[in-house]
């Protein structure tokens, strides 16, 4: 009966240890924890401008004035393309965003399409890297659209956390503010 009063009485200490902490300072401790950033060292040269302007070889898929698919090069998956926008952005801040949301629409045709084919997949990933700390490789947008099938091998890792709803809330606003600027 003791233990589970002394047991009741921790875990009150740490409740309140926990709301003694704003939420401003859990958020930025809890951001924190993600806080690498990107390098900066990024090569202005990509091998996605000579594919578009034919100097490179590629197995397209898809073309039209704004937009190229080809299929990956090193596929994580059999039929994995990437559609890009023809004229340079090297990052999402750079993208146009009409041609973001065509690159969108071509990739939701190509998932039907990968469906449709001898791909035969039974689900499709879509995948952007945006930064060099989101394993971006090569800086001209583009937008991997990934086949999936049982056992493929592909997934993403990571640690889920589960921030308290205040600390939520926090971000929330910040965020918000970030859009009305
Ligand atoms: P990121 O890591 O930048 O999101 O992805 C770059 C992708 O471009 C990688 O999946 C890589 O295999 C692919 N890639 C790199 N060079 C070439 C190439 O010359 N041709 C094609 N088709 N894909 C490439």
């Amino acid at each position: 009966m003791s233990r589970l009063r002394s047991a009741a009485g921790r875990l009150r200490a740490v409740a309140a240890q926990s709301r003694a902490v704003a939420p401003r300072s859990r958020a930025v401790r809890y951001l924190r924890r993600f806080a690498l950033r990107d390098s900066g060292a990024v090569n202005p040269y990509t091998i996605f401008a000579d594919i578009i302007a034919g100097r490179a070889p590629a197995s397209v898929v898809y073309d039209d004035p704004d937009v190229l698919a080809f299929l990956d090069i090193r596929p994580v998956t059999p039929g994995h393309l990437l559609v890009v926008p023809k004229v340079v952005a090297r990052n999402l801040a750079e993208l146009d965003p009409a041609l973001g949301g065509k690159l969108f629409q071509v990739g939701q045709r190509l998932a039907a399409a990968l469906r449709e084919s001898e791909v035969g997949c039974d689900g499709v990933n879509f995948f952007l890297a945006d930064g060099v700390t989101a394993g971006q490789e090569v800086f001209h947008v583009h937008l991997h659209v990934i086949p999936r099938t049982p056992g493929d091998g592909f997934g993403l890792r990571a640690r889920a956390t589960s921030p308290q709803r205040a600390d939520l809330d926090y971000l929330a606003g910040s965020i918000r503010g970030a859009l009305s600027r």
